[in-house]
């Protein structure tokens, strides 16, 4: 038997895959993805949902595929960064919406580099979408829902024992070389990465690894092709700006990835 059953929502069956699989206990939910444990104590198996969010889940939807191409792109990427030498916490693909990962504890961080401005940073500080970041914008968000996830300071991050200086340059170290990594492969894809949203988490060991995904989920991703600031979007903003066609956006940047060999 697969060592995974979807969860009761894919799988009316199936209403507790704990009950039948001792493997599939479910260990945590999120809004896009279902972590479980397996009989690893050391390997979680992630199963990513085609439930969408935005706005700090005040807009909810389902993009159809979408746990299947997040799942395939992340795999696709992580696999190109462990090549360039950026530790990551995949470990395969059972299926193709399940992830094998290495456990960590997750740092509860949102770390985005930004390369072009846009979304919260043009809201925020008035400068215009578009505008390129040369060199690019690092900035730390709590991951904390109910506080909004807000922007850190690093005097922030140090009063609130959340990374020491230390931590915060290896953070930013490792944020920039994914950043050169992924502008790079994407824009062999036709596509311009405009700023993105990485997660890290620490192993047993104390290491530092790449977590959660890599997505259209998590990046803003332009199509060179399109000028038009609306038809050029490729990533979750045609979801959260409603500005349709979100499936064939997510699974043309599938194909343009998986058509880059790593
Ligand atoms: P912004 O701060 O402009 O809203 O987001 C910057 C980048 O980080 C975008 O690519 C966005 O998709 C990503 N990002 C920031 N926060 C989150 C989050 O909570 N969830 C997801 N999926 N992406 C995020």
């Amino acid at each position: 038997m697969n060592a995974f059953e979807p969860p009761a929502a894919e799988n009316p069956a199936a209403e507790n895959p704990a009950a039948e699989n001792p493997v599939a206990q479910k260990r945590y939910e999120g809004k896009a993805k279902i972590l479980y444990a397996t009989d690893d104590p050391e390997v979680l198996l992630t199963y990513f949902k085609d439930d969408a969010t935005a706005f700090n889940a005040q807009k909810r939807g389902t993009i159809s595929g979408k746990g299947e191409v997040n799942c395939a792109m992340s795999q696709h990427l992580f696999r190109l960064l462990e090549a360039q030498g950026v530790p990551t916490h995949l470990i395969d693909c059972p299926t193709s919406n399940t992830m094998r990962v290495r456990r960590v504890s997750i740092v509860p961080l949102e770390v985005v580099v930004r390369n072009i401005a846009a979304g919260s940073l043009c809201q925020q500080t008035g400068l215009e979408l578009g505008t390129p970041l040369s060199p690019p914008l690092v900035e730390f968000y709590l991951k904390n829902d109910a506080l909004g996830d807000p922007l850190l300071t690093e005097d922030r991050l140090r009063v609130m024992g959340l990374a020491t200086p230390d931590q915060v340059q290896q953070l930013r170290e490792m944020a920039l070389r994914v950043n050169q990594v992924l502008s790079e492969f994407f824009n062999q894809c036709g596509i311009t990465l405009v700023d993105f949203k990485l997660e890290f988490g620490v192993d047993g060991t104390g290491k530092l690894l790449l977590a959660d995904e890599i997505s259209p989920d998590t990046c803003r991703l332009w199509n060179q092709a399109e000028s038009d600031p609306n038809r050029r979007v490729m990533d979750k903003d045609r979801f959260r700006r409603d500005l349709g066609d979100v499936e064939a956006a997510y699974q043309q940047v599938l194909q343009r990835v998986l058509a880059q060999s790593v």
